[in-house]
């Protein structure tokens, strides 16, 4: 087992890393810009190294700054958390150029889930379910792609095989606006991506956003830990999380799950993954896979008992898979809020100065944050301060235990999206389960007193 491993990444997954690996009995090296000079989770760290200023392109994204870090410490291993560096293929490979081991999967597996045509043709040759659409990128001739898209039935959506972030996506309902939404979401994608390719897809209208986590070591051992449902999103953003997915039949989801795991065996793959699919009508679709630890991860934790972030290191100190399949046993329900330093409802970010925090506790509550009182929460990154997770024996006892802690958290000198996840807690088709991706954004834009801006206090 490592000695020694540098956390590559901020805020409350740094926190949550470096718990892990103390637990483990692994020194840890935190890497952070001067804006988080001070924050709480630096100090507790064995040692710490500024690796720039606050803006992320010269400090959170820069490599030979990491990689500098990692030699004067002498780190053995760099964990990329999620965002920043952690999907970026360039970085792993450097990282294992140095000397180091890159605590998640193999660059060329990183490269593969990057580009969505690649991903999606790897998909469908280790049989996981897809949208149905174009097979690789659209061709270039008109009349090849108005057969493609009649094939597939309107409406259609025009991916860039680049895409990220919920960026490079156009949806077309008719024949007539088909050409000119390809042309346009190439030039997009060449401009903002460096890569033109584009591909089509069947739009499924009402979808749920389910997906699945896997572990796979080294040796072509891979198993699945059940499934999260994050369709109650914003903007793509997700908001809120829970494990396992209200109403869906336990026999789909493990035909699903199974078939990842098989995947992950075909490619080769190693470390944490998940998933990503869209669900409708009794079906899943696979849109993308993430090659990290994703921010919901805890939810998924607390129904399995299996500690994540612990066995990703495992796995790149290059032991087997510590369990099996059978192992593997789901109790309970978990929900996940995020917090972030935001206003309720406008969702404008709102830095600044944490005067007063206070978190919830009791049974079955976790809270992962980086936040506390006199904390200041920086204006250059992530507006996410912290994840609230309760555990309950059924979703009933989820929800309660959630509106409670929500009841209790106080958190003062900055706005946060408390009120937004009180206010979902008491949603009477939330508590009824199974929501779609567009059920938040409906029920923001029914809110009366929105969008109308309220003046900020202060200002006339
Ligand atoms: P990104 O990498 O930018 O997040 P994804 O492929 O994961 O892109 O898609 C982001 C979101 O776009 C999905 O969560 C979903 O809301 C929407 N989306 C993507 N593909 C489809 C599709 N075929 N039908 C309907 N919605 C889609």
């Amino acid at each position: 087992m490592f000695e020694k491993i540098l956390i590559a990444n901020r805020g409350e997954i740094a926190l949550r890393i470096q718990r892990a690996c103390r637990e483990m009995g692994i020194k840890t090296v935190v890497v952070h810009s001067e804006a988080d000079r001070d924050a709480k989770y630096v100090k507790l760290a064995d040692e710490s190294v500024c690796i720039g200023p606050a803006a992320s392109t010269l400090s959170y994204l820069s490599m030979p700054a990491i990689i500098s870090a990692a030699e004067v410490t002498d780190s053995e291993a760099i964990h990329p958390g999620y965002g920043f560096l952690s999907e970026n293929p360039d970085f792993a490979e450097r990282v294992e150029q140095s000397g180091f081991v890159f605590i998640g999967p193999r660059s060329e597996s990183i490269r593969l889930m990057g580009d969505k045509v690649s991903a999606k043709r790897a998909m469908i040759k280790a049989g996981v379910p897809c949208v149905p659409g174009s097979e690789g990128a659209l061709p270039d001739d008109p009349k090849e792609i108005i057969q493609i898209a009649r094939k597939v039935g309107y409406p259609v959506i025009i991916k860039a095989a680049g895409g990220g972030g919920g960026r490079g996506m156009r949806v077309v309902h008719t024949e007539a606006a088909l050409l000119n939404a390809v042309t346009m979401t190439k030039t997009e994608a060449g401009t903002a991506f460096g890569n033109p390719e584009v591909y089509l897809e069947k739009f499924l209208e009402n979808p749920r956003h389910v997906e699945i986590q896997i572990l796979a070591d080294s040796f072509g051992n891979a198993v699945w830990l059940g499934e999260r449902d994050c369709s109650m999103q914003r903007r793509h953003q997700k908001v809120l999380e829970e494990a396992p997915a209200p109403d869906i039949p336990r026999k789909t989801i493990e035909k699903v799950g199974a078939r990842c795991a098989d995947a992950c065996r075909k490619m080769n793959y190693r470390g944490a993954g998940t998933f990503e699919f869209l669900y409708e009508k009794g079906e899943f679709y696979f849109i993308e896979m993430n090659t990290r630890v994703q921010v919901e991860h805890p939810v998924t934790e607390m129904i399995t008992g299996i500690d994540i972030v612990q066995e990703q290191i495992h796995i790149a100190a290059g032991e087997i898979l510590r369990f099996k399949q059978r192992d593997i046993t789901f109790k309970g329900h978990a929900i996940e809020c995020r917090i972030n330093a935001e206003d309720a409802f406008k969702f404008t970010p709102s830095p600044g100065k944490i005067t007063s925090w206070h978190v919830p506790g009791g049974p079955g509550i976790r809270v992962d944050s980086h936040a506390y009182d006199g904390y200041f929460v920086p204006p250059y990154y992530d507006s996410m301060i912290g994840k609230v997770i309760s555990y309950g024996s059924s979703r009933e006892q989820a929800i309660r235990r959630m509106q409670i802690a929500l009841s209790e958290m106080v958190v003062e000198g900055i706005s946060t999206n408390i009120p937004l996840h009180r206010e979902l807690m008491v949603d009477a088709r939330f508590i009824e389960g199974g929501t779609n991706i567009h059920y938040l954004e409906h029920k923001l834009d029914e809110k009366p007193d929105l969008p109308k801006v309220k003046p900020k206090a202060g200002k006339k």
